[in-house]
């Protein structure tokens, strides 16, 4: 019983940027669910596409640069010409810029809230319009520990994530009675590109370590495992909710 409700076989699902990172080990643990996955990517993907047809599943590349909304309809358009379904969609593009509060530019604030908000939004819509109508989907949103906290020196970073935050809410409550399940995931502190700049800092590595009650950096794969119970029928009765998969940080 507990293995069908994961289980995501002939399910399509959507995942923007998973040529690396939280992306990649998601949309693999969605393929280990038994999804075929179209890879949303402006970089070569290659090694994910490979990780996913290794397990027996199908992998379609999608290039798109995910700065501005003009590639969301074409997305779902090709998903659907490439698989003749679309199930699960996977938000989990973005991009961080840190400066100053009193120094920050107009381009770093626009560049981050493009991508990781208004982006966003815009492909929810586009799956959402094909989802609602078919009367079943789910979306995950990547959000962020800024979804919760204030952080430092990233405020476009903090703005666009405590906006998905309350996006995710608002498209539940307008489509949860549609079927379309939508949720977000925070990830805690995970190593990849986007943190490497953190984890080579001795010092704020030290202090982010110490308080992760986990003891650890999380890994890609460990954000897997959330994206597949909330892209399954496990989750059909949760909606608008903000996983934190963090290794205890928010506990603390
Ligand atoms: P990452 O390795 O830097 O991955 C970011 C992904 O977004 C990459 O695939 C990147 O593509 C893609 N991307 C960015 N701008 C794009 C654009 N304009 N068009 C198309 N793709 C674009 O970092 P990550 O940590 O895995 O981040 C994934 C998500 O998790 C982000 O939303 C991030 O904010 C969130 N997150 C990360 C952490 C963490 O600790 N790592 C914590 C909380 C939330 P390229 O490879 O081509 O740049």
């Amino acid at each position: 019983m507990a293995g069908k409700a994961f289980d995501l076989s002939g399910k399509v699902a959507i995942v923007t940027g998973a040529n690396t990172g939280i992306g990649q080990g998601i949309a693999v643990a969605l393929a280990e669910a038994g999804a075929d996955i179209a890879i949303v990517t402006r970089s070569d993907a290659s090694d994910t596409a490979n990780k996913i047809t290794a397990l027996g599943r199908r992998a379609h590349i999608i290039i798109a640069d995910l700065s501005s909304i003009e590639p969301c309809q074409r997305i779902v358009d090709e998903t659907l010409d490439t698989f003749g379904r679309l199930d699960i969609l996977v938000n989990n593009a973005g991009i961080i810029r840190r400066d100053d509060a009193l120094d920050f530019s107009e381009e770093d604030w626009d560049a981050v809230v493009d991508t990781n908000l208004k982006v966003l939004f815009f492909l929810c819509q586009a799956a959402g319009r094909h989802m609602v109508e078919q009367k079943s989907g789910s979306i995950i949103n990547i959000a962020s520990m800024l979804t919760f906290q204030g952080g430092i020196r990233v405020p476009s970073y903090t703005a666009s994530k405590s906006g998905v935050g309350g996006l995710t809410k608002l498209l539940a409550n307008e489509w949860a009675s549609h079927g379309v399940n939508v949720n977000a995931i925070a990830p805690g502190y995970i190593a990849t590109n986007n943190t490497a700049a953190l984890q080579a800092d001795e010092t704020r590595n030290r202090q982010i370590m110490e308080r992760i009650p986990a003891g650890r950096w999380g890994d890609p794969e460990d954000i897997g495992g959330a994206a597949v119970f909330l892209a399954s029928d496990a989750a059909r009765y949760v909606q608008g909710h903000i996983l934190a998969v963090d290794g205890g940080w928010l506990a603390r």
